[in-house]
């Protein structure tokens, strides 16, 4: 079977793949799991030799890979190389520079002065073959970390990208290739949602995911049974809050980029915008300003700021919110539909493009105030004080990200401290993402799990505690138990953890005869 690789601007088929039958996704795990096995001794600077030549590939082909990204996925060009390309190579970077720090063997003492005597160790050791299941929105970053920091750390890799996204897959796969990673070290699948489910249920150790919420849920089901352990990178319902201290002008230029971005499809975008009340009617008007100038179309023009929503899902998603949200009595200010707009030669384009829309009266009842609107779509709602902002930013059921806009530090500490979600940024949205020392991931609804920085490492080892003793002799805890022994226990509770010094002092002559019995008492 093959599945149609679809630029979403013209609608023009780009190529056709063949998908992976679901049968072979079994033998690729079973090939996976051999290659496993040799690809798990080799030694961190062997991994980063191959990590630094995929590097290199990627930076050198940088201008064909941004291309096929806003062929394939509809971002602006620019938007391709500074939302893919530029924190992809800032991802390997990092990795290249801190991995062999971060997985090394740390030595680790004991509190108890009994196991003094041993020599304890955390020893980071690869999970085995971990699927790294993605998403369409983010085709080269969201499945790079994953994949480099699976691979740094010893572990084999099955990659799925999104359906939608097959030839930027395939091109993350000969990058990884090509830089001489081994034979099964490195695999892809290609399919939809069977595809992926027939992966899940394959020979793997661990499951990578970032997509949606609802397939998020169903792949954690599977993984339960097993029980492997998951990653989920959900979905986001990123509150922005403006105080009325902000310079209106600058924060709202904020707003329009935090939303509208790459056409609104990040899940850390800004979703809803919060405004006190003082500064709303301004702050509105210049968004609805600003909103208007923004330019529509084709992502491969340079000047082109709104690129089409990726696939006619999605934007009928989009659509159904918009008239969910106006029969319940929302005012759309601008936008608000689907459009064709022209390229640069005054050809209509026929792609998925929906206008940058910002509107006011929103409440709750609305489906675009519940769920992930994943498009150019802007509410914007009027807000009194802490309280009220803090309790409207953690009613939603998503914890993604969100981003709070004042001069007042003191403020900005305690909002900060309130909002429930896996990150808070202060005068800034979005942009962390594209860092690669950030941890990012969510709570609640928007998953666990981190990726980027070394919890994105830890994310795909299994922390060994390593124990060597060659000193001990029989060990005092050891069955033969008396009236003594409890008397000893109890000694050396209070020798550890009295309040009180003059107890501490008084459980030592009978801790240190009895600590070392004879080994006719034991059994
Ligand atoms: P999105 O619509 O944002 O791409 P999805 O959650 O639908 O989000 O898809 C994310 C990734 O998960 C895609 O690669 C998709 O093919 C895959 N996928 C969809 N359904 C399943 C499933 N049941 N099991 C495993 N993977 C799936």
């Amino acid at each position: 079977m093959k599945l149609k690789s679809i630029n979403p601007a013209t609608l023009e088929v780009l190529a056709e793949v063949e998908t992976t039958p679901v049968e072979e996704v079994f033998e690729i795990s079973k090939k996976a799991q051999e290659a496993f096995k040799v690809w798990s001794s080799t030694t961190i600077d062997e991994r980063l030799k191959l990590l630094k030549r995929a590097r290199d590939i990627l930076y050198k082909n940088q201008d064909e890979i941004a291309r096929l990204i806003t062929l394939e996925n509809g971002k602006p060009i620019l938007e391709s190389y500074s939302m893919e390309i530029f924190p992809s190579l800032d991802l390997f970077d990092y990795y290249i520079k801190n991995a062999k720090r971060i997985l090394k063997l740390k030595r680790v003492r004991s509190q108890i002065p009994l196991f003094w005597v041993k020599r304890n160790y955390i020893h980071f050791e690869p999970l085995g073959v971990v699927a790294v299941i993605s998403p369409w929105n983010y085709p080269l970053l969201f499945p790079i970390a994953p994949i480099i920091s699976a691979l740094v750390a010893g572990n084999c890799v099955i990659f799925k990208p999104s359906e939608y996204t097959n030839l930027i897959g395939l091109k993350i796969y000969e990058i990884f290739k090509e830089a001489g990673f081994p034979e099964s070290v490195i695999n892809i699948v290609i399919g939809a949602g069977d595809v992926g489910e027939a992966l899940v249920d394959s020979h793997i150790d661990k499951i990578s995911f970032t997509g949606s919420t609802k397939t998020g849920r169903i792949i954690m089901q599977k993984a339960g049974t097993r029980p492997i352990p998951v990653t989920l990178e959900l979905g986001g319902k990123d509150p922005m809050i403006v105080f009325d201290d902000v310079d209106v002008d600058i924060v709202s230029s904020s707003a329009v980029w935090g939303a509208f971005a790459n056409a609104g499809q990040t899940c850390v975008s800004v979703e809803v915008c919060y405004v006190q009340e003082k500064i709303f009617e301004k702050f509105v008007e210049k968004v609805v300003e600003k909103t208007k100038k923004l330019k529509v179309g084709n992502g491969l023009d340079p000047d082109v700021e709104i690129g089409p929503i990726n696939n006619e899902k999605q934007l009928n998603i989009i659509e159904g919110q918009i008239q969910d949200a106006i029969s319940k009595g929302a005012k759309i200010l601008t936008g608000g539909k689907r459009i064709f707009p022209k390229d640069k030669n005054g050809n209509e384009l026929k792609g998925y493009f929906f206008e940058p829309t910002v509107l006011v009266d929103v409440d709750d009842s609305m489906l675009l105030m519940r769920e992930e609107t994943f498009g150019p779509v802007l509410p914007i709602i009027k807000f009194k004080d802490e309280d009220e902002v803090v309790e409207g930013a953690n009613i939603s059921e998503y914890g993604l990200s969100a981003s709070v806009w004042t001069k007042d530090k003191r403020r900005a500490k305690r909002i900060v401290e309130k909002i429930r979600s896996g990150s808070v940024l202060v005068n800034e949205c979005v942009v962390h993402y594209g860092d690669a020392k950030a941890p990012c991931g969510g709570v609640k609804s928007s998953g666990f799990g981190r990726v980027h920085s070394e919890f994105g490492l830890y994310d795909m080892v299994n922390i060994k505690f390593e124990s060597f003793d060659f000193i001990s002799p029989y060990r005092l805890w050891w069955f033969g138990y008396d009236e003594k022994l409890l008397g000893t226990i109890k000694d050396a509770i209070s020798f550890l953890h009295s309040p009180s010094i003059g107890q501490r002092v008084k459980s030592i002559p009978g801790l240190i005869l009895n600590l070392f019995r004879k080994d006719e008492s034991k059994i």
